[in-house]
């Protein structure tokens, strides 16, 4: 039986791996989605998920995650989860609950620890000192405050022939109190059906909610199309689209795999992915938009990893 993860961004990359360890000794799915986005959480150097991410306009690091079984469509969300260590594992928690499973805010962060999940302190000492330098900044030159974001999204595959698919964000940096991407938003932000496939979205939430890409990508699956097609005839016609109706697109990328453990991806900007499947251990990959609307992916290069790992660990000064 196939099996395999895929998911969003470099960073990603130790989570797929252990994901992968997992997959291949016949872990779930589930546990794999949840590994594989644990790993990134945990890990401080990852400015826009977990701990280490990067605060709203108020210096409050307010999370987004959701997880989804492709079985049983089941789905567990929270929005703006505060001082909870990892969002994705309240998420998975919650989709098993059949009312209440998408919380928010307060409510969100109570059901957490009432559910006994850790109380952490999500703002390194590192996130504070970046927002502190962009409220200067911003104050100083009139800017734009909204400057990074990334999702970690993931879809897994098990030897069950299960399929899930999880996200976990802090979302836009310096966005406003109370703003939700699209991370937790089913179709939007990922789905999943176990006898088709899964996507997950990475990018301005604002712009991917208008085109449900995620779910786009699975009814293309459906409908009898390889994850790659799926995702390049979904991302690239909605890119257009959006430019025309709506005069511009912000940045997007999607991943996607199906049950044979095949793996699809589309991006309007240079974007970076790990997968991991049919018995290969994860390999990092970067990806961009080709002029034919077609994806051009190449394995990631060491110049580029060394580089990546220089400016996620610069000093701050
Ligand atoms: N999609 C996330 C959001 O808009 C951010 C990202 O993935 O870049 O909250």
């Amino acid at each position: 039986m196939s099996w395999g993860t895929i998911a969003t961004w470099r960073m990603a990359d130790d989570g797929v791996h252990k994901a992968a360890a997992l997959l291949a000794n016949r872990g779930t799915a589930g546990d794999a989605v949840e590994t594989a986005i644990k790993a990134v959480e945990d890990y401080p150097y990852y400015k826009s998920v977990g701990y280490g991410g990067l605060p709203n306009a108020h210096g409050i690091l307010e999370m987004d995650a959701a997880f989804m079984d492709g079985d049983s469509f089941k789905i567990g969300a929270v929005a703006g989860i505060v001082d909870v260590k990892n969002p994705i594992s309240v998420a998975r928690k919650l989709s098993d609950e059949k009312f209440n499973s998408f919380r928010v805010g307060q409510g969100a962060t109570e059901y957490a620890m009432l559910a006994g999940f850790e109380r952490c302190n999500m703002l390194t000492p590192r996130a504070k000192k970046i927002w502190e330098q962009r409220v200067e900044e911003i104050s100083k030159h009139n800017l734009d405050p909204y400057d990074g974001h990334d999702t970690v999204g993931v879809v897994s595959l098990d030897q069950f022939g299960k399929m899930c698919a999880g996200t976990s964000s802090s979302g836009l940096f310096m966005k406003q109190a109370g703003r939700v991407g699209d991370s937790p938003l089913s179709g939007s932000g990922f789905y999943v059906d176990s006898e088709v496939g899964g996507a997950v979205a990475t990018g301005l939430g604002e712009d991917l909610m208008k085109g449900c890409l995620s779910y786009e990508i699975v009814r293309k699956m459906s409908e009898g199309l390889a994850p790659q097609q799926a995702c390049d005839e979904a991302v690239y016609r909605f890119h257009h689209k959006l430019k025309k109706r709506y005069g511009k697109a912000g940045a997007f990328s999607l991943v996607a795999m199906n049950p044979k453990g095949e793996w699809g991806v589309a991006t309007n900007v240079e974007f970076t992915f790990s997968v991991a499947a049919n018995g290969e251990d994860s390999q990092i990959f970067i990806a961009n938009m080709g002029a034919d609307e077609q994806t051009i992916i190449e394995p990631i290069s060491q110049e580029w990893l060394d580089a990546y790992e220089k400016r996620i660990k610069a000093p701050i000064d």
